[in-house]
């Protein structure tokens, strides 16, 4: 796999994991995205929490270019980004 810089490379790594990771999977037009994801527990980790607030363990934003080193991530990883799905780690579209 040819990433655009390490950083992109770790976060992608990271994803699962509490803290800021790189997710790949589809959009609303079933084609590969790139979303910059914050995660507060493990995915898989099915915690409780007893909250007067609303309170978000998880939360995720589209991103079309490389936060760290500005790569265009359709064009870079244009045949690769089917390879860069995980099941599991989006948000589920509703
Ligand atoms: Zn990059």
């Amino acid at each position: 796999m040819k990433w655009c810089c390490e950083t992109f490379h770790n976060r992608y790594d990271a994803g699962g994991r509490p803290g800021l990771s790189v997710i790949v999977d589809r959009g609303f037009d079933d084609q590969p995205r790139f979303y910059l994801q914050g995660r507060a527990i493990p995915a898989g980790v099915d915690v409780r929490i007893d909250a007067s607030a609303d309170v978000q363990t998880v939360s995720e934003f589209v991103v079309d270019f490389c936060p760290w080193c500005g790569a265009t991530l359709r064009k870079f990883y244009r045949k690769t980004a089917e390879e860069l799905i995980r099941p599991g780690l989006k948000i589920p579209i509703e």
